[in-house]
């Protein structure tokens, strides 16, 4: 008899066990993962022959994020990369979630939006593929080939942001675009602040400079869990042209306005979008390790992290 109720116990447990199981991975369903790191031009860059790029035989690939929801099997891009073929293989690959429910493009700059094209008719001839961009970048999409062809042909359907004016998403998710100072030839640019369940996540690529924003970068890491910003450079002097001409907050900068913060604060910061002469893209650069030493860290393809 004791017998016979202990099986039924460890029977009722390992029941119970198993439903747990399934709650927490269906609970810990929203996952964002890092799907590239680089400046727009990636890493090798063309017409690079130095030593940043000569000898490299895979290519590193531009900056984005994913977030799958795999509850509601649900997946999000945010930037549209020339290497959006193998990010989406990744993203689907890594949380097993095999679909694009929409896409928040940053700015018009070459690296953030052009991967657009795959989804055109030469390509997946996607359908209705919801497109987040702010009012003049969907202005620029509409009126300009060969995006205006996705927009005619029904490819994507276009959903105008407003800047600090968040997005529920069927998931759960929350999304809120937020204007950053950049060069705006052919549209505004934005960061977005990423909210799950539990967690939220800052994702800044491109911005001219911190102190021309008018928010404060300190606050606004402190704010989050996970912050992917801006580190296209180390420092200065390190492309052959006039670096005023493409300003970025130098990640030697970016270290010294975080230099009187707590470690915590400090190891929120996962820098991405590093140019192909950024020396920290080399693990063991004496760059990287001394920003690594502060807490600072890079953000590297494929890393996990939880928004619930
Ligand atoms: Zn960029
Ligand atoms: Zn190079
Ligand atoms: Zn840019």
């Amino acid at each position: 008899m004791l017998i016979k109720h202990a099986i039924i116990y460890q029977m009722k447990s390992s029941i119970f066990c198993v439903c747990l199981f399934f709650f927490i991975s269906l609970t810990s369903a929203q996952t964002l993962v890092v799907l590239g790191t680089t400046q727009d031009a990636g890493k090798p860059q063309i017409g690079c022959h130095k030593s940043c790029c000569k000898h490299l035989k895979s290519r590193f690939f531009v900056a984005s994020l994913g977030v799958s929801d795999k509850k509601n099997k649900k997946n999000y891009l945010f930037d549209a990369t020339p290497d959006i073929t193998a990010q989406y293989q990744l993203l689907s690959k890594t949380t097993g979630v095999k679909s694009i429910d929409g896409i928040f493009l940053t700015h018009a700059h070459s690296g953030h939006y052009t991967g657009l094209m795959y989804i055109g008719k030469e390509g997946m001839n996607g359908s209705k593929i919801p497109v987040y961009a702010m009012p003049r970048f969907i202005s620029y999409l509409t009126n300009n080939g060969p995006w205006s062809q996705l927009v005619a042909l029904g490819n994507i359907n276009l959903k105008p942001l407003q800047s600090q004016t968040s997005i529920a998403l069927d998931s759960g998710l929350i999304v809120i675009p937020i204007v950053v100072p950049h060069r705006d030839e052919f549209s505004e640019t934005v960061g977005y602040k990423i909210i799950g369940a539990k967690k939220s996540a800052l994702y800044i690529p491109d911005i001219d400079k911190w102190k021309i924003w008018e928010k404060d970068i300190i606050v606004e890491v402190k704010a989050v869990d996970y912050a992917f910003i801006d580190g296209t450079f180390f420092e200065d002097g390190e492309i052959n042209r006039p670096i005023k001409d493409v300003p970025h907050p130098f990640i030697s900068e970016t270290v010294s306005i975080f230099k009187n913060e707590p470690l915590s604060v400090k190891q929120k910061i996962y820098f991405i979008h590093l140019n192909h002469t950024n020396p920290a893209h080399n693990k063991a650069s004496p760059q990287r390790i001394a920003t690594e030493k502060q807490g600072f860290r890079f953000a590297s393809l494929g890393a996990q992290f939880m928004l619930n």
